[in-house]
């Protein structure tokens, strides 16, 4: 894929950008190591400040940055707006977390003692340059919700990022320039994906974490595993949104139409299968395709646009694909599963529902990443589990009831990441994000993010 701001709006291609020459890794590298070797020392308060400074800044760019996301990948520009906001928050959250969810562990005296040490401690050290694979859908957010722990930690970051937002890419490399971070600390590296084997195996780059589709994710944690170096693999999703009959049923296919067009249908946490009680299905499916044909689909530069293009030529064709092929296997198709009239130019598709899917369907088993929701109908509690789970995916779920018997049951059954009830998957600096399956492993956020980049070091002193 060539390196270039394409507006998805429009399919024009607005900038091209050259792929970063053998030399240019090279020195890139080597920056890279000597950054990390000021870096790792220094204090938490230092950190802090500089992270901080990069939150204050994004902060005022909000508008600028927000206007190169919706151009480079078409999401609508309030999204756009709020996903600014939200990593110059999540920024601040480990500036202020970060020195406490790092302190030192000590365990209990008598296993201390039992170990033979005098004194004895659990010390969380950074690992070096930490090479970031990641995807265009949430051009800031991805990159920072990787970046912001990392650099707390004491790690440095290496940003190879998707090929259609170049121009994000390297904002976020002067964001932490002009933050004060010292030369190297966090760089862009703009090269395409046949890039990544060599830099990945490059011994000056400690560990790897990639956010993106099942290939990529197989691809780069293969290289990371013949080399032996760590990895967090953050790939995609099919997730269930459970309505049962205790359910608030309005409520729940209000929320349902946002939880599948959030980013134009392009989230990995977006819910993209519905999954029903019989008593309440009807009401349930009313609500939610009445809710999902209502929607705005516009220029996503417009204030009043819910659901703009898709980001690319190929992932609307790989949409029109499953739904084509669900429709010719006799889903019944509720509103949409086509590309919208009023459009002669861009990657426009009209939210759509399709109900009566069958498992030979590719859409029951694939990921749907474009507005269009499946709906299943279930007897009860035991088939609702079961559908939700038959999925290769198990990033985060949303399950609908007021009951608390099926609380617990869903939360104790449902093969995900995340169990969120009565409301849809939403990321938070606070709480572990991360999938099971073929979703991928390891978790990014809260402590248990920072940490998977640390060197968990034993300290044991003898006599
Ligand atoms: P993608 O094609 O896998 O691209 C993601 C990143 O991987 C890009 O930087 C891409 O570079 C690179 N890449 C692609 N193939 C590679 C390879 N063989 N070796 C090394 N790098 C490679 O995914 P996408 O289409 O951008 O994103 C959509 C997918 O990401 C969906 O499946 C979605 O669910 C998933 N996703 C997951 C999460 C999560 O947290 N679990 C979050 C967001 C998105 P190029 O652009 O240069 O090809």
């Amino acid at each position: 894929m060539p390196i270039a701001t394409v507006n998805p709006a429009t399919g024009e291609t607005l900038r091209t950008f050259e792929a970063l020459g053998q030399g240019e890794i090279e020195r890139r590298l080597a920056l890279a190591v000597t950054a990390f070797g000021e870096h790792r020392t220094t204090a938490f308060g230092r950190r802090a400040e500089l992270l901080g400074r990069a939150a204050d800044l994004l902060d005022a760019d909000r508008e600028d940055i927000a206007r190169t996301m919706t151009l480079e990948m078409g999401k609508p520009i309030t999204a756009a707006r709020a996903e600014a906001a939200k990593c110059a928050k999540a920024m601040r959250w480990y500036a202020q977390h970060a020195e406490e969810l790092l302190a030192d562990e000590h365990p209990a005296p008598a296993d201390v003692k039992d170990s033979g040490a005098t004194r004895a401690s659990v010390r969380y050290r950074p690992i070096g340059a930490v090479l970031a694979v990641m995807p265009w859908n949430f051009p800031l957010w991805q990159v920072v919700r990787f970046a912001a722990p990392a650099l707390m930690a004491g790690n440095v970051g290496l940003l190879k990022h998707a090929s259609n937002v170049p121009q994000t890419a390297l904002y976020l490399e002067d964001l932490f320039r002009r933050a004060g971070y010292p030369e190297g600390c966090f760089q862009t590296l703009l090269v395409g994906s046949g890039a990544v084997e060599a830099i990945l195996r490059d011994s000056r780059v400690a560990a790897a974490t990639l956010t993106g589709s099942e290939p990529a994710g197989r691809s780069v944690a293969a290289i990371a595993g013949d080399e032996v170096k760590k990895t967090v693999m953050e790939l995609g999703g099919s997730d269930p949104f459970v309505v049962m009959a205790s359910a608030d049923v309005e409520s729940a296919a209000r929320t349902a139409v946002k939880a599948r067009v959030q980013n134009n249908g392009q989230s990995c946490i977006a819910a993209k299968r519905f999954i029903v009680q019989a008593d309440v299905y009807d009401t349930f499916v009313e609500h939610f395709t009445a809710g999902m044909r209502d929607l705005t689909v516009g220029d996503p530069m417009e204030e009043s646009t819910d659901v703009g293009p898709l980001s690319t030529e190929q992932g609307r064709l790989d949409l029109e694909e499953l739904v084509d092929d669900a429709v010719r296997l006799r889903a019944t198709l509720r509103c949409g599963g086509r590309r919208p009239e009023k459009f002669d130019q861009g990657w426009y598709y009209e939210p759509t529902v399709l109900s009566d899917i069958t498992p030979e369907m590719r859409i029951h088993q694939e990921e749907a990443f474009g507005p269009v929701a499946t709906v299943y109908r279930v007897a009860g509690l035991d088939e609702a589990v079961a559908l939700a789970n038959d999925t290769p995916f198990g990033l985060s779920s949303n399950v609908w009831t007021r009951d608390d018997a099926e609380v617990e049951r869903f939360a104790r059954d449902i093969e995900a990441g995340g169990v969120f009830f009565n409301g849809m998957t939403a990321s938070h600096p606070a709480l572990p994000f991360g999938g099971a399956k073929r979703s991928g492993y390891g978790r990014e956020l809260s402590g248990h993010g920072m940490r998977e980049f640390c060197n968990i070091t034993t300290v044991w002193h003898g006599a």
